[in-house]
């Protein structure tokens, strides 16, 4: 089997798709989104299109070494997005060549079952209260709710801290404490304000403290989880096995969240998963993707022994993109069944799909200034 052709479009709301051909007919799909600068990862695609047409697309791990070792500059949030996207395509075809869904090729099916999580908010205690026990009647038994809509100063007023710490905890009080509540700081804190709202919700029992600060200074980060006394999560912005290593090695991290169209897709973040598991780490891929990453996540995580929950939005399960859109059921996704990623694209629907130009939105400051996203 060889590639024959390699063509990438914009999705919307913000996400990107590669499509790779092959001279045997069989049609691989991957999601090289890049939030924000989709049109530049998919540039990136395109500019590896030569390396890859005439290639044994069944060869993965030659043709992720050759694109990511083979031209000199590596890794980064471009370069291993569009790695991503072209290496879950190759394991679409390569599943759909031998019938199975990807996971049977990377070992088996580790649980019966995928746990799922689902993100939710509120502006007031009452309101997050509401919506935590909605996602518990839906039948999920975990969330993941913000610590910080706002950007936040490197040392900012006790209300910061309070206000978050007041919502968790009528989220905690409503869902009780037989379920499992997530928090995402998404980088917004100082290691000094970080350190302040950990210490606020240690009695809140938190599943995970996710991006208690940004992932640029490991030793910062290392400070820090040796002396937040709740479990820390990230990985989100990290890129490959020698990024996480470095994170796992120096930090004392609860959970992994390598993303599955930026790490490095799917077998790279099969080596991340097992390189937490060597230090007792849990697997959480990052996924506010479209249909495509959620399904090339959930290959992972059926076959990864330390997998803890993924994260999802609804409208990655595919709604007018799929033809049987994903199915959650009391808060999990059974394992796939189809081969490949195990999902089938609408392909007449997304061909007619628009084109878009999503940017990440700005914060600032309430002087104006640049605030951390
Ligand atoms: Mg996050």
């Amino acid at each position: 089997m060889k590639i024959t052709n390699v063509t990438c479009q914009l999705i919307p709301p913000r996400w990107s798709l590669v499509r790779i051909e092959t001279d045997e007919g069989i049609v691989g799909y991957g999601e090289p989104t890049l939030e924000g600068h989709a049109r530049t990862a998919i540039t990136c695609v395109r500019e590896n299109a030569p390396l890859l047409i005439g290639q044994d697309p069944c060869r993965i791990e030659h043709l992720w070494q050759s694109l990511y070792r083979g031209s000199f500059y590596r890794g980064g949030p471009i370069l291993c997005s569009a790695l991503s996207g072209i290496e879950q395509a190759l394991w679409d075809i390569l599943g759909k060549f031998h019938g199975v869904p990807v996971y049977q090729l990377l070992g088996g099916a580790c649980r019966d079952r995928i746990r799922m999580y689902r993100g939710v908010g509120g502006s007031t205690p009452e309101a997050a209260a509401a919506a935590a026990l909605a996602v518990k009647e839906q039948g999920f038994d975990c969330l993941k709710t913000g610590a910080a809509d706002a950007g936040v100063r490197l040392v900012d007023t006790p209300r910061v801290v309070d206000d978050a710490v007041e919502r968790i905890a009528a989220m905690r009080e409503a869902v009780g404490r037989d379920f499992d509540i997530a928090i995402d700081c998404h980088g917004r804190f100082s290691p000094a304000m970080a350190l302040r709202f950990c210490d606020a919700v240690v009695d809140l029992a938190p599943m995970f403290v996710e991006e208690p600060i940004l992932p640029e200074n490991i030793d910062a980060l290392a400070r820090l989880t040796r002396k937040a006394r709740v479990p820390i999560a990230t990985g989100e912005r990290l890129f490959t096995k020698w990024s996480f290593r470095e994170v796992l090695e120096k930090c004392d991290l609860a959970v992994v969240q390598p993303d599955l169209s930026h790490a490095g897709g799917i077998s790279e973040c099969k080596k991340i998963a097992a390189l937490a598991e060597s230090w007792y780490a849990a697997l959480a891929p990052h996924c506010p993707l479209g249909p495509v990453a959620l399904a090339a996540s959930l290959q992972v995580d059926a076959c990864c022994p330390n997998f803890l929950v993924q994260e999802h939005t609804a409208d990655a399960l595919g709604r007018g993109y799929l033809k049987q859109p994903l199915v959650i059921e009391n808060g999990h996704i059974a394992l796939p069944t189809g081969p490949g990623l195990g999902i089938e694209l609408d392909e007449e629907a997304i061909a007619a799909m628009p084109e878009h130009d999503w940017l990440t939105p700005q914060l600032r400051h309430a002087d104006g200034s640049v605030a951390d996203w």
